[in-house]
């Protein structure tokens, strides 16, 4: 594992998931003044400058339902848990404890932002997750996920009616069958390829500046393990074969739905053989080749909040030098709406109503994560896939499927 926790996996909130399906939760969250609310949007959430760093702007739900104001409670409201570590799960905090607050979350659709007090900002939680503290990025990688899941699934993938939130938000259902979909989370590896040299594999995507590096990443398809997951991406990418992998960690990557699985991976080979089409180049750097690369910025890596970072720095043992271009690709080196980070191709995309999954598993019991819609078909695939696989998925840039509140970038 590695040495510090990755940025958007800290987490210090219960999240109190035996109590989401209590109906009157929410109202009862809602009427209490000490209940913290955080906005969120897109990618986005609000968040204050405190000195050179900043922290999630956290409101009461009065002040939260102004800065939206056509806020109504079942589209737009989450429950992401308590402060109270000790809490009995399966009773809400007791009166008169020395428990934290409540967290929502309040979701602010894009172009109805209201104005900000001044030293707020709606801040991409990529680039500010590094910045964040523990219980920031936890409940903001939270909130970030379930409404790019929210706003991605707005209808039942069985018959196409339009679905409604319920267990707090957690979950949304549909009136006319009543099925529960979940939300999802795509898996995704992201490896460290390393050869009998001990030198790093790193790739530079075709849609990329021909300076940015990074390692290589890709979904895990239906019916495949992780491991060979790794094997398989690494040879249709870059042409290395990979034989022994080491798991190092993992990350959420909500943008939309990713759950990054860091590796490190052996490589048996080392010809590289890129196709040129999604990568443009791939190459083996030993420690002092990168670390002259990067202070000259003839090779610029991933940002801080990535784990391609972490799988980088995990390999070189340490930090790597700050190059000329600054941490990371988004400030200077990034046009607007590129994603500063080595996602993978996108995900499937929601459902049409035209394409009804072919079947919904039954409703799982409580607590049961298990069960969730059927994968959602591809409804517009992605430009990156080709002859019906997933072409060279990482480290591509996927193209973000929306842009964030204007103005805020
Ligand atoms: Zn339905």
């Amino acid at each position: 594992m590695f040495d510090s926790d990755l940025p958007l996996s800290r987490t210090v909130t219960d999240r109190a998931a035996d109590l989401r399906g209590d109906e009157d939760l929410l109202p009862a969250l809602l009427d209490d003044a000490s209940t913290r609310v955080l906005l969120v949007s897109g990618g986005r959430v609000v968040t204050r400058a405190r000195g050179r760093r900043r922290s999630l702007a956290l409101f009461s739900p009065q002040e939260a339902a102004l800065r939206a104001p056509s806020s109504s409670l079942a589209e737009r409201w989450a429950f992401l848990g308590y402060d109270d570590a000790d809490r009995v799960p399966g009773r809400a905090p007791a009166e008169g404890r020395p428990e934290g607050p409540a967290y929502l979350a309040h979701h602010v659709p894009e172009g109805e932002t209201a104005a900000l007090a001044a030293g707020d900002a709606w801040t991409s939680l990529r680039e500010v997750g590094t910045d964040l503290s523990a219980r920031d990025a936890g409940l903001a990688t939270a909130a970030v996920a379930l409404y790019e899941w929210h706003v991605r699934h707005p209808r039942c993938p069985r018959c196409g009616e339009a679905t409604l939130p319920v267990q707090s938000g957690w979950v949304r259902r549909c009136p006319a069958d009543g099925s529960d979909h979940y939300p999802r989370t795509d898996p995704a590896v992201i490896m460290a390829v390393v050869d009998e040299a001990d030198r790093l594999l790193l790739a530079n995507s075709s849609a990329w500046p021909e300076h940015r590096f990074s390692t290589l990443a890709g979904f895990v398809e239906p019916g495949e393990s992780v491991e060979h997951a790794i094997r398989r991406e690494v040879r249709e990418e870059s042409s290395v074969v990979v034989g022994d992998v080491e798991y190092r960690g993992s990350q959420p990557w909500p943008f939309p739905a990713s759950l990054m699985l860091g590796f490190r991976a052996r490589a048996l080979s080392t010809e590289i053989q890129v196709d040129g089409d999604e990568l443009r180049a791939a190459r083996w750097f030993d420690r002092d080749a990168l670390r002259a690369e990067v202070s000259a910025g003839t090779v610029v890596l991933p940002p801080g909040t990535s784990i391609a970072r972490a799988l980088i720095e995990d390999w070189f043992g340490g930090p790597l030098p700050t190059g000329p271009q600054g941490d990371g690709w988004t400030r200077a080196t990034t046009p607007e709406r590129a994603t500063p980070e080595p996602a993978p191709a996108p995900a499937p995309a929601a459902p049409r109503p035209s394409e009804p999954a072919a079947s919904t598993p039954a409703k799982p019991t409580p607590g049961a994560r298990a069960g969730t819609a059927a994968p959602a078909p591809a409804a517009d695939p992605a430009p990156t896939r080709r002859s019906g696989r997933r072409a060279a998925a990482g480290p591509v840039d996927a193209p973000r499927e929306e842009p964030g509140p204007p103005g805020t970038r």
